[in-house]
């Protein structure tokens, strides 16, 4: 399988300014250290609570925010070394739709407008093809041609979601992050609309990276996942594994609350205590260890490692000092 992007070490420190001088007094440490690849054609999840730096990596690797270090490279291009002027260009190959479509569908356009100035922007279709192109956008995403001329208030939350899919495809891209892409949405809608995707990622040979807060809702859409807390890759697997075999003691409570399918199978619900620290000045050493039943002491001083262990999958590794030891016990 060939890898599309690689992100290597990405660290996003934002820095806090304070006192009277406005000095930098303190930096939030949002992603720290990150490395993972996506290959072409797959979803890879990233998920994790609120703050965990899953949306400021595809933010870094979109550079709307600019890493404070690392690298990443997309379909054999150093994104962070190109011009602003190269990466907008760039930004034809890699697009993102956000959780809510209705703050980024400019209300006093039609949704005809919308998708052709999203081609025209990229140079994406001849001028005299846009609309034609445009119908049969609305109808791949599930909309209706006659829909073209409507504006965005006009269509429900589901459906304007639909639009910001078809704004996406209209450059014919190779990458989208789908940022909390479904999160706003009904249960039914959002099966509707994974399916969506689904189904275009077949179509177009589409390859995403599907961040969100919620397993449950990456359940049936990723290939492979990753967990992150406080900035960092605690556990990384196909899906099977992650749910089936999961290592670490964070992905093991996320796991625990959600819902199974079959009511008939119990399941504890294991209850973290406190709550996620602060990313100013995070715990040393593994930064769950504030939270974690098995934390000893090493886990307060040294930072743990990504691990692949015998008991486990190939590609499949759990940033843990205790591995061995949990699985032992359990
Ligand atoms: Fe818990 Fe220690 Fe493992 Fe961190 S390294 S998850 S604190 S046992
Ligand atoms: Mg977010």
């Amino acid at each position: 399988q060939k890898e599309l992007l690689k992100v290597n070490n990405l660290k996003q420190h934002f820095p806090i300014k304070g006192g009277i001088l406005g000095r930098t007094v303190n930096h939030v440490k949002a992603v720290d250290d990150v490395t993972f690849d996506i290959y072409e054609g797959e979803t890879l999840s990233v998920v994790g609570e609120s703050g965990c730096g899953k949306s400021t990596t595809g933010r870094a690797i979109l550079r709307l925010d600019e890493p404070t270090d690392g690298s990443i490279e997309f379909d054999g291009v150093d994104l962070l070394s190109l011009s602003k002027r190269d990466m907008r260009k760039k930004r034809k190959d890699l697009q993102v739709i956000f959780q809510d479509p209705y703050a980024s569908l400019n209300p006093r356009q039609t949704v005809g407008k919308i998708l052709m100035e999203a081609m025209a922007i990229q140079n994406a279709v001849p001028k005299g093809k846009r609309r034609e192109r445009a119908i049969e956008l609305l109808e791949t995403v599930g909309l209706n041609a006659d829909q073209i001329d409507r504006y965005p208030h006009e269509f429900s939350g589901g459906q304007r979601q639909r639009i910001g899919i078809a704004r996406a495809l209209s450059v014919d891209p190779k990458l989208i992050i789908c940022d909390e892409a479904v999160s706003a949405l009904d249960v039914s809608v959002q099966a509707q609309v994974l399916n969506l995707l689904k189904k275009l990622q077949r179509e177009f040979n589409l390859t995403f990276l599907f961040i969100a807060h919620d397993l449950g809702v990456v359940r049936h859409i990723s290939d492979r996942i990753i967990v992150m807390y406080l900035g960092k890759i605690v556990e990384i697997a196909d899906k099977k594994s992650l749910f089936d075999n999961p290592q670490h003691p964070y992905t093991k409570a996320l796991l625990s609350s959600i819902p199974t399918p079959d009511p008939e199978v119990k399941k504890e619900r294991i209850i973290l205590k406190g709550d996620v620290p602060s990313p100013i000045n995070p715990p040393q050493g593994c930064r769950f260890h504030t939270r974690c039943p098995f934390a000893t002491d090493i886990c307060k001083q040294e930072v743990p490692a990504l691990r692949n262990l015998d008991n486990m999958k190939e590609g499949h590794r759990a940033a843990c000092h205790h591995i061995e030891k949990i699985a032992a016990e359990q």
